[in-house]
């Protein structure tokens, strides 16, 4: 798909703020610094756009990007940061699920994780419980740049195995050094549309 227009819509902590059109989405999840924001604007084309509110420390709110006029892509708060408190982060929690459990737009996330080491226990946490809710999941390998292509399908193997991927989702090598995996994860995004 080309994208010819972005921008971020609304950063929404409850459901009464999600935006109003019945758009398919997509939710991005990963943990922190794993790729997220650098995935985003590599699929946007645009350079600063997912960075504002995706630090530590700002308000952690779910931000919906309005693609093309026609998807909205949704931003949800990386996942794993050892200094927020327990409070928060039950909070952080509370907000995820209820959006993913009740979102009836939402045809799939995105996975966000790091083809260069084994998925984490939160990505593990986080793959279960969109299994649970029977929510597709497309996973995103992202900084393939970092290992050389010839150990890809190796790395490949241990995500799939590590996550006990189930055959109806998808997996993308994917970097935003290179652009490699765009066009695919655009494909796979489309299909689900
Ligand atoms: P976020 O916290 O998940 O949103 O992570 P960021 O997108 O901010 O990326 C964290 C760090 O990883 C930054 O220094 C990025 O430049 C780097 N990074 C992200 N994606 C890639 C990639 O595909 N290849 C390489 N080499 N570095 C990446």
């Amino acid at each position: 798909m080309k994208v010819t227009s972005s921008e971020i819509v609304i950063s929404a902590v409850k459901p009464d703020q999600y935006p109003g059109e019945a758009l398919p989405e997509f939710a991005l999840a990963g943990r922190s610094n794993v790729g997220k924001s650098s995935f985003i604007n590599t699929m946007l084309n645009r350079r600063g756009l997912a960075r504002i509110s995706s630090k530590p420390g700002k308000t952690q709110t779910l931000n919906f990007y309005l693609i093309n006029e026609i998807l909205h892509f949704v931003d949800v708060p990386g996942y794993g940061y050892a200094k927020v408190s327990k409070s928060e982060r039950a909070a952080w929690g509370k907000m995820i699920e209820t959006y993913l459990t009740n979102r009836e737009q939402l045809k799939a996330v995105l996975l966000i994780v790091d083809l260069r080491h084994p998925p984490s226990e939160d990505d593990i946490m986080m793959y279960d419980f969109l299994k649970h809710y029977h929510i597709p999941c497309i996973v995103i390998a992202t900084k393939a740049d970092k290992i050389p292509r010839g150990k890809w399908q190796k790395h490949l193997k241990v995500t799939r195995e590590t996550l006990d991927l189930v055959q109806t989702d998808t997996i993308i090598v994917f970097s935003s050094e290179t652009g490699e995996g765009k066009d695919k994860a655009w494909s796979v995004i489309q299909s689900y549309m």
